[in-house]
Formats: C-alpha cells, sequence, structure tokens
C-alpha cells in the first residue's frame, strides 16, 4: 500500500475545546482520529494550508458510528492495498460501504477521499465501489463468491442493467451445468455477457483497416496484372503470375492465425472426439490432445503403440465443452474464415443440442466472419440444420461440410450432406485415401483436397486428387488443392515437409473459394 496520506504531510486536528493534536503522516487519520478523541470532539474535514498541509477546520460530518465504520473500511482497503490481505469481496464491500453510508464526507468528493486516504484514481475507486454494489445485491443468490471470486469476473457486469447481470450470471450456472465446470473462468462471464448482449457487428477500425490494406494491396497487383500488353513475353506474364500469387498469400496470411491454407482462423468452443472412420486413423487433433495439450485437455486422448510398434494417437470419447470461449468469434471484430472445431466434431452423439445451439447462435450474430463447419457425421447435421433452419433459410456465412476420405465414406456421407440445409455445402476430401467418383456434383458448392501428413501418413495418388479437380472444373464447382501431405506429387515419401508457397497441382495454384 501507499503511504496514507502522502499528500498530507502534517495535519492539525482543531478539537472544539482546548484539546488539539498533531496527525503525523504514519498514521492514518481516522484510525488516529478514532483512537485518540471522543466522537463528539473530533473535527476534521480536511483542508489546505499554503504550503499543501491539509488543516482540518470544520467538524467532523461523521457520527460515532460511522467513524468506526470508515476505520473498520480503511484499515480493510489498506491491507488489501499492501498485500496483506487477498479477499477481493471484502475489498469491494469495503469500498462500497464507504460509498453508499458517505463515510468519506469528510472530504469534498468520494474521489478525493480515495485519492487522499488510499492513492486510489478516481476511476478504480468508483469501479471497486460498483463492484461492491452489484456484489451486495447478488449475494442473496448463493455462493456469489464462488461465482464471482475475482475483479475479473465482475469487470464484466459493470456496464449492465440490473436485469442483465442476472441474465447473464443464469447463462453462466446453465453452461457451467451443461460443461460440468466445478469453477468459474473468468472468461465465461464475459463470454454470457457477449454472447447475450453482442456488438452488432465489426467496430475496431484499427483491424478493419488491416483487412482493406490487405484487400488494397491484392487489388493494386491484380489491377497492374490486367493492364499488361498483349505484347509482353510469356517470361514477363510468368514473373507476374508468380508476383501475383506471392501478393495474394502475403494478404492472406495477415489475417491468418493457422497454418491451414483454406482458412484464416480456428475456434474450438469444444475438445475431444472419437474415431469415426479411417479416416480418423491419424488425426491430428488427437495427438496434439494427447501431447502439447495434454496438460489443457487430460484424459481426452492417449498414446497408443500397436503390435508393430507404431506410435499412433486416439481420443477417448471424452467431450468436454468450452463455454468460455463461445464468444471468441464475437470478440473479433476482424472479418474472417474461421474453422470450426478442428480439435473435434461439433456433431458428436455426445455433444448436447443445446450447446450447438449456442454454437449456431454465435455464427449467426457474428454475421461478419465466415464459419467453416466439418464434421464426420453429417447425418446429425443434416437433422439439426433441417430443424433450425425449418422455417428460415440458412444465413449466408455459415458453410457446413462433411469431411470424406474415399468412396465408402462418400457414398454414406453425401445423401447426409445433399440434405442438410446451409448456404454453401461442401466437402472436405481431406486425407485422400482412395478414388472417388463423385457422380453428380449436386447440392455440392466447394471442394478442398488434400493428402495426410504426419509419420504414419498414407499416400495420396496424384490421379485421385486431379480426378476431383476435373470433376469440380466439369461441374463448375470451385476447388481448392491444399496439400501433398508427407509424399510428394511424385509419390515418394519426404523426410520434411518442405513449404516453400502453395501447394501446385500439375503445377498450379488451386485456391478457389466459393460466391458469397
Ligand atoms: S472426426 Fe475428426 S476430430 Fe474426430 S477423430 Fe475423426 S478426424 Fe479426429
Amino acid at each position: 500500500m501507499n503511504a496514507p496520506s502522502a499528500s498530507r504531510p502534517t495535519t492539525v486536528v482543531a478539537a472544539n475545546d482546548s484539546k488539539s493534536i498533531v496527525l503525523t503522516p504514519s498514521v492514518p487519520l481516522h484510525e488516529t482520529v478514532a483512537q485518540a478523541l471522543p466522537s463528539e470532539t473530533i473535527t476534521g474535514h480536511p483542508g489546505k494550508t499554503g504550503n499543501g498541509a491539509k488543516i482540518s477546520s470544520k467538524p467532523s460530518k461523521l457520527t460515532k458510528a460511522q467513524r468506526k465504520a470508515e476505520a473498520r473500511c480503511a484499515a480493510t482497503i489498506r491491507q488489501y492495498r499492501a498485500g496483506k490481505a487477498k479477499d477481493f469481496h471484502n475489498l469491494v464491500a469495503a469500498c462500497y460501504e464507504v460509498q453508499r453510508d458517505e463515510l468519506y464526507c469528510d472530504y469534498p468528493t468520494q474521489a478525493a477521499y480515495f485519492k487522499a486516504e488510499f492513492d486510489l484514481s478516481r476511476s478504480a475507486s468508483l469501479r471497486l465501489a460498483q463492484m461492491g454494489k452489484i456484489l451486495d445485491r447478488l449475494s442473496p443468490i448463493g455462493d456469489i463468491a464462488a461465482l464471482l471470486p475475482a475483479d475479473s469476473h465482475v469487470r464484466p457486469l459493470l456496464t449492465l442493467t440490473e436485469e442483465q447481470q442476472d441474465a447473464v450470471l443464469t447463462k453462466v450456472s446453465g453452461w457451467k451445468k451443461v460443461a460440468n465446470l466445478l469453477t468459474t473462468p473468468s472468461k465465461l462471464i464475459l463470454a454470457a455477457r457477449t454472447f447475450l448482449y453482442p456488438p452488432s457487428g465489426p467496430r475496431d477500425e484499427k483491424d478493419t483497416a488491416k483487412t482493406a490494406l490487405a484487400a488494397k494491396f491484392i487489388g493494386a497487383v491484380e489491377n497492374a496484372k490486367s493492364k499488361l500488353s498483349s505484347n509482353v513475353g510469356t517470361e514477363v506474364v510468368q514473373v507476374f503470375e508468380k508476383l501475383f500469387q506471392t501478393v495474394k498469400d502475403i494478404g492472406a496470411a495477415i489475417l491468418r492465425s493457422t497454418g491451414i491454407a483454406w482458412t484464416q482462423k480456428t475456434w474450438n468452443p469444444l475438445h475431444g472426439c472419437t474415431r469415426a472412420s479411417s479416416g480418423c486413423d491419424n488425426c491430428y487433433a488427437a495427438r496434439q490432445t494427447a501431447t502439447r495439450l495434454a496438460d489443457l485437455y487430460p484424459g481426452l486422448a492417449v498414446k497408443k503403440t500397436t503390435a508393430a510398434g507404431t506410435i499412433t494417437y486416439a481420443f477417448t470419447g471424452k467431450i468436454q465443452l468450452a463455454p468460455e470461449d463461445l464468444a471468441e468469434p464475437l470478440l473479433d471484430h476482424d472479418p474472417k474464415m474461421i474453422f470450426v472445431n478442428s480439435m473435434s466434431d461439433l456433431f458428436h452423439k455426445d455433444v448436447p443440442e443445446e450447446f450447438i445451439d449456442d454454437v449456431f447462435t454465435v455464427m449467426e450474430l457474428a454475421h461478419w466472419h465466415v464459419f467453416q463447419v466439418v464434421t464426420k457425421r453429417p447425418e446429425r447435421q443434416a437433422q439439426y440444420t433441417q430443424k433450425r433452419y425449418a422455417d428460415k433459410a440458412p444465413p449466408n456465412n455459415i458453410w457446413l461440410a462433411t469431411s470424406t476420405e474415399d468412396q465408402a465414406a462418400y457414398d454414406e456421407r453425401i445423401p447426409h450432406l445433399r440434405n442438410t440445409k446451409a448456404a454453401i455445402r461442401w466437402l472436405s476430401v481431406e486425407p485422400l485415401l482412395g478414388p472417388i467418383d463423385f457422380g453428380s456434383m449436386d447440392g455440392i458448392d466447394w471442394v478442398v483436397v488434400g493428402g495426410e501428413s504426419g509419420h504414419n501418413a498414407r499416400p495420396m495418388a496424384k490421379a485421385w486428387a486431379t480426378d476431383i479437380r476435373d470433376a469440380c472444373k466439369t461441374a463448375g464447382a470451385p476447388f481448392f488443392f491444399k496439400q501433398w501431405g508427407a509424399f510428394g506429387e511424385q509419390g515418394h515419401k519426404a523426410k520434411k515437409i518442405k513449404h516453400s508457397g502453395p501447394a501446385t497441382l500439375d503445377g498450379v495454384v488451386h485456391h478457389e473459394y466459393p460466391k458469397r
């Protein structure tokens, strides 16, 4: 804590009889006064002498009981400021009591009291008192100390009405129940607040300026390319093509926070999964969850050694919901393409429908982003969207896919994708493990193809990828070739995959997207 009354080097308190005492800076005003004088004789309204010293020339407005209360509150606040006490609830309760009962009234204002006594700024003291008021009002609802244990928990409630605060806490309790959370992460309060009272659109000018700059950068080169004279040689055209692609990649990279080429960001409001088919055998999410993220998500994935001595990773089937991350897209004001659940499957049978509802609500509210959902459970996705969009059009910004690795998976899943209600229905053909004859491309608005990477990666024949590319071309469907995986174009397993720009198929980068 700061020395009390630092701006009060010497304060003279004049009693209304012959008594007077001199207060030294090391002794807080209220404590000294409370101990030294009977209430009736206390004077203490601070004024200032010409040299800055405060002189109490007016009688204190505090009654004896109030002085005791003020001394108690001040002691609590000082203990906390000095790091000798940790209970946030006691601190804000003391600040609120000072405000509510006007225990500061010997000072011109509440802010002056907090500044002089505790060196607290106006905004900090008002905020603490406001937090105390909120907790005081909410205390009858139960164990409020467990629900809102710290400053960061109460902060998101500060600007809300009482009705809104109640709604946020109801939502938080609901999420805690559905996610089986024993504690309350502070992010959960902010998530509930943002979920219930979301921004109406991207607001941060700085972020949108970044997006605009990237678009301008790409547009300028595209424009220059379009103006190339038809007389320029092939070499110049090729150089320009390369430059254009580089600029596009740089532009996309400005906004990307993931290595996945067809998206810009991942969002994981849940974790954990179960093997659905052979495409899951070397699941990247299971590997990450069992290794790098094992401390964060214990028990969700395990390392296994096969009889042949091969190390694999697999999910255990346990699902962990992360409602505290639900509002993430709403807090990101920079429009992006967001891959939903890169570390799990939203339509896994153990994900409660009410939670899927909340994920869809966020995707609808954050209309400035495009959400790319991929599932290996397209039947549930179809049923869900049929119900959710039974009497309204599905929003343009939610693109729903099924993942398929070979003909058998395609044949089983494609009818469900076609039965899904979505503005964009697409196929994630990753890892491509065998030839797939698409038959009709009806109901498929976009196709992404990629080979498998990692230690146990299985090869992808070039013809499988080119067949799909050709089918897309014939049908006029946009095609995105993501990567070769561990095996290159020639089918040789590389020791280390080199990342030297986007992957090409027959020398061409295919990075097409559906029209929005
Ligand atoms: S469905 Fe997806 S997340 Fe789940 S195990 Fe299979 S590949 Fe992994």
